[in-house]
């Protein structure tokens, strides 16, 4: 993180906060109950935490948040924010309970250990093998050299799975026979969500995370759920026995282990889990120390508030009686039974007043902006340290729980066929008297402190004239304010980085390092959504073939079928006259998706190999591999 590469930031200057929580909080360390969590059975931990890869590269470090070992917030900071990002500095190997261990700030997720009788069972093996790898040496460091012998994976996000193979070899694995347990629908979910809208939300990820700010008091401080998103090597070891059942109780090396499903959660696919015997509850992704998101602004389907706060519900009325601990994936475990209680009755709230509140002032007759703005959180609630907005925000989720029951159109008429934002652009400027004009209002207001407007209006002028470096340095400048303001980890990151792309403008980026084994673990049915989605209508118009795609190695046969510019299929041999059939494995499905060559590249080269053996018309086959589009990982989102 290079200092001198700092935005042109400008000091804090006030004005209105762009979030709706402004209940009272204090940032004591010493005697915080909080602090004190967070810091609770310590152990040891690596100079900054800091992990590298085989080659010698960092692939996670905490340097560079030194600056927040101040207790007094900086005034280009929410204070919350602040505090939340001294509360995830915390890192190291912690004691949970009696058997059960963590590694806390080595990677944006949480590693458990779970002693068994002969092993140790580990839970969310964080993002990357590296910071894997790391985790588990420190804790075998201080106790004891014990096998794995149980992986359990919360959910399908990638920051808790994607480190497998750094802690677990698979042949060993097998030839061990350790269980590798996860909730229904976990494979499908942990490979689809990465692809089919992958491209627009790891672009769209940057502005969530912030990763390429400087971390600064006036740039990155966290991301609410923990510091940052590693960098390395993302792996996948797909599950050997899978939760189906609501409640199922399983023992595994001698721990008794209750698995509760929270299907259509925080994830699709997401279980958390009860230790009767240690009394302790692993409530996964549903009950961090955060206000969580009901649609992430990096974009995904949005998740059902109601249920969310059922599983809390449940899990408060079957569990907390029992539990002294609960601990989670992300942040700092809450101890006592009394606090449990209190935290789990606080989430399950939070979400169903959202929801509830929201769904009213909907039947009411607001819209999505309407209601963010009306939807409040009572005392009781907003008073919570983790129901605050350290990273969902209030405004976003209530507008994500609108477009769940409604989707994108507000019902008004008047924006059923609006012009998009270069066009609006143009006239906006037109109608307003032009860029000067626009202008010298625009600096009033912004010296008025109204940065949510002004970063609207000089918007529309970027929009007309990307080229417009005045609007451009006013429209950064309201950015990030807003973000200097914002409770929420993930609106400062999108509202800096939007700032630093409009002075700097948008980064150069390679193509997404996606992991070898989450395509190779792709179902045909999914690598055909993806070749579909990839499909240029027009290099497509008046083609016709039908191709089967046969996985040796899965006996998977698919039938596609390409025809009015739209590529279709079904489970099964070619319903008409066959065009050509194409065998591959599952090896061979990776390489042409991640072939620097590309795919048309990998198939000609693959083919010529027979890797990919080909039976029919092989040129049709290249044909249709050449009319697929090769996304730009780096498109513009603050300029046409
Ligand atoms: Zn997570």
């Amino acid at each position: 993180m290079i200092l001198t590469d700092l935005v042109a930031h400008r000091p804090f200057l006030g004005g209105p906060a762009v979030t709706t929580t402004t209940a009272a909080t204090t940032y004591a360390t010493a005697g915080d109950p909080d602090f004190e969590n967070a810091h609770r059975g310590f152990i040891a931990t690596l100079p900054n935490a800091e992990i590298r890869n085989a080659s010698g590269q960092v692939v996670w470090t905490l340097e560079g948040y030194e600056f927040l070992a101040e207790q007094q917030a900086a005034p280009t900071v929410h204070p919350d924010l602040w505090r939340q990002a001294r509360l995830n500095m915390a890192n190291g190997l912690f004691k949970v309970t009696e058997r059960i261990y963590q590694v806390r700030g080595f990677d944006i997720s949480n590693i458990t250990f779970v002693e068994g009788d002969t092993g140790v069972i580990l839970i969310d093996p964080l993002t990357v093998t590296e910071t894997a790898a790391a985790a588990l040496a420190l804790y075998r460091e201080h106790r004891g050299n014990r096998p794995v012998t149980g992986m359990i994976y919360t959910h399908c996000h990638t920051d808790h799975f994607g480190g497998v193979r750094g802690v677990l070899d698979e042949a060993d694995a097998t030839a061990r026979r350790v269980p590798i347990v996860a909730p229904q629908g976990f494979m499908w979910h942990a490979v689809s969500e990465n692809i089919i809208a992958g491209n627009a939300m790891a672009r769209r990820g940057m502005f969530q995370f912030g990763a390429s700010l400087p971390r600064h008091a006036c740039g990155q401080v966290d991301c609410g759920m923990g510091k940052a998103i590693p960098a390395g090597t993302r792996s996948l070891i797909a599950p050997t026995q899978i939760i189906n059942d609501d409640t199922e109780t399983h023992v595994i090396d001698g721990v008794t282990i209750i698995f509760h499903l929270a299907l259509e959660s925080e994830a699709p696919a997401e279980m958390f889990m009860h230790f009767p015997e240690l009394r302790a509850l692993n409530i996964a992704e549903i009950g961090c120390q955060s206000l969580h998101n009901l649609c992430p602004l990096r974009g995904a389907q949005v998740r059902d508030a109601r249920l969310w706060s059922r599983y809390l519900h449940e899990a408060l009325d079957r569990y907390a009686p029992t539990a002294d601990v609960v601990f989670a994936p992300h942040n700092w475990p809450t101890w006592g039974t009394e606090t449990i209680t209190k935290h789990l009755t606080q989430q399950r709230d939070l979400y169903k007043h959202l929801h509830d509140q929201s769904v009213r002032l909907m039947n009411r007759g607001l819209t999505g902006i309407e209601v963010a703005e009306a939807v409040k959180l009572p005392e009781s609630l907003s008073a919570h340290w983790g129901n605050r907005s350290h990273y969902g925000s209030i405004p976003h989720n209530v507008k994500s729980i609108v477009q769940y029951y409604l989707g994108w159109f507000d019902g008004n008429p008047a924006h059923l066929h609006g012009l998009p934002p270069e066009e609006t652009g143009h006239r906006y400027v037109r109608y307003m008297g032009g860029p000067k004009a626009i202008l010298e209002k625009a600096r009033e207001d912004f010296a008025r402190g109204d940065y949510r407007w002004v970063a609207e209006v000089t918007n529309h002028l970027v929009f007309a004239d990307p080229s417009n470096s005045e609007a451009r340095a006013l429209c950064a400048d309201a950015l990030e304010q807003m973000g200097f303001a914002a409770e929420a980890s993930t609106w400062r990151n999108a509202f800096l980085l939007g700032a630093q792309e409009l002075r700097k403008g948008a980064p150069k980026l390679r193509r997404q390092n996606v992991s070898r084994d989450m395509v190779s673990a792709l179902p045909l049915e999914l690598l055909l959504d993806y070749l579909a989605i990839r499909l240029d209508a027009e290099r497509a118009g008046g083609k016709r073939m039908e191709i089967e795609w046969f996985n040796r190695e899965t006996n998977e046969l698919w039938a596609m079928n390409l025809q009015n510019a739209t590529m279709t299929y079904l489970p099964g041999e070619a319903r008409g006259p066959r065009t050509a059939r194409v065998s591959l494995d599952r090896a061979t499905l990776a390489t042409l998706q991640m072939d620097r060559a590309g795919i048309q590249g990998a198939f000609a080269r693959l083919a010529d190999e027979g890797i990919i053996q080909v039976d029919g018309d092989i040129a049709a086959v290249k044909d249709l591999l050449g009319m697929l589009e090769d996304f730009e990982p780096a498109f513009n989102i603050i300029e046409p």
